[in-house]
């Protein structure tokens, strides 16, 4: 049910359905879903579905975690060289840290807020337990962003907001990539803005469904 057939076949359907980067693909194959969700879901975990994760929140769909990836990278240098693409990264909602678990190598740091404490330890724990050393933990609001460690090469929301937070744009470098659901239930939109010397680019990525970007801490 984790084997090496299963996975094969979730990175098989990613790539005929818009995941391109081989790099992206590889970190989807050999990062270990089924030890970010709870025992009685692992027989599921590679299937292209977001699961419950407890308290209402879900580990995001294996396509979207790879579309978002994909979306925040540059267009040349993948990872593979010795140095990552990508110096500071911010992630907003922590999550199970699946999404971060896929991010680790594309970045020299990555810094990520959970609003839920308990969530937060969760994914601490099994982060550390695998090895991930390149990884800072805040237990905050993400709409704040991170201002101490701004400015970032890229940032990650894995929450939906009504619109994309000025606060977080204002942490973004230039060349810098947001890659952001925005909107209500139903009908949101995955949108990635990019910081060029002529202003902010929007660019529509896809339609997509995300637990909503709650303001404060649990
Ligand atoms: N990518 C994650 C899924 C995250 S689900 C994964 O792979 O598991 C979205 C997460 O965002 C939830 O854990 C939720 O608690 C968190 N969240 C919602 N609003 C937030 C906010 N304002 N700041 C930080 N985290 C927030």
């Amino acid at each position: 049910m984790t084997s090496a057939r299963t996975r094969d076949r979730l990175v098989q359907r990613l790539s005929e359905n818009g995941i391109s980067n081989p790099a992206v693909l590889e970190r989807i194959r050999n990062v270990p879903r089924h030890l970010f969700v709870d025992e009685a879901l692992a027989s599921r975990a590679y299937e292209d579905t977001a699961l419950p994760i407890g308290q209402g929140q879900t580990i995001s769909q294996p396509w979207v975690v790879a579309l978002m990836t994909q979306a925040l990278l540059p267009a040349t240098g993948n990872g593979n060289g010795n140095e990552p693409p990508l110096r500071k990264v911010l992630e907003v909602g922590t999550g199970c840290g699946y999404q971060t678990a896929v991010l680790s190598p594309f970045a020299r740091q990555i810094f990520t807020i959970e609003r839920l404490a308990d969530i937060q330890r969760a994914a601490r724990t099994r982060l550390n337990e695998l090895g991930f050393g390149n990884i800072r933990y805040r237990h905050g609001d993400g709409f704040k962003g991170w201002p101490g460690q701004a400015p970032f090469d890229a940032i990650l929301v894995a929450a939906a907001p009504a619109e994309v937070p000025a606060t977080l744009l204002e942490q973004l470098a230039p060349g810098g990539r947001l890659v952001i659901p925005v909107g209500p239930a139903g009908q949101q939109e995955l949108l990635r803005v990019t910081r060029t010397p002529d202003g902010l680019q929007r660019e529509l990525l896809s339609q997509v469904s995300f637990v909503p970007l709650v303001e404060g801490t649990g």
